[in-house]
């Protein structure tokens, strides 16, 4: 299951209606209370609109915690099918 592809697969921007869209893991260092529990990194999915711009963010380890027929209808309804 590769979280990235289906999003790009499935994106429609919610402000403009764009298809099109960058997505980029990016790693976060942990800062406070991740550093007292030893979290080093902290994982999300940046996806912006080629179009518009509009940067929405998800948690990959969430979707990925999702069998895949599951994560298409999660995908329907973050972009409306
Ligand atoms: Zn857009």
């Amino acid at each position: 299951m590769n979280v990235e592809q289906t999003i790009i697969d499935n994106y429609r921007c919610s402000k403009c209606g764009n298809t099109d869209c960058h997505v980029r893991e990016v790693a976060m260092s942990g800062t406070g209370l991740s550093k007292i529990f030893d979290i080093e990194h902290n994982h999300f999915l940046f996806v912006s609109c080629t179009h518009c711009g509009i940067v929405e963010v998800y948690d990959p380890d969430v979707l990925r915690g999702h069998k895949s027929g599951t994560l298409g209808t999660i995908m329907d309804i973050l972009f409306g099918g």
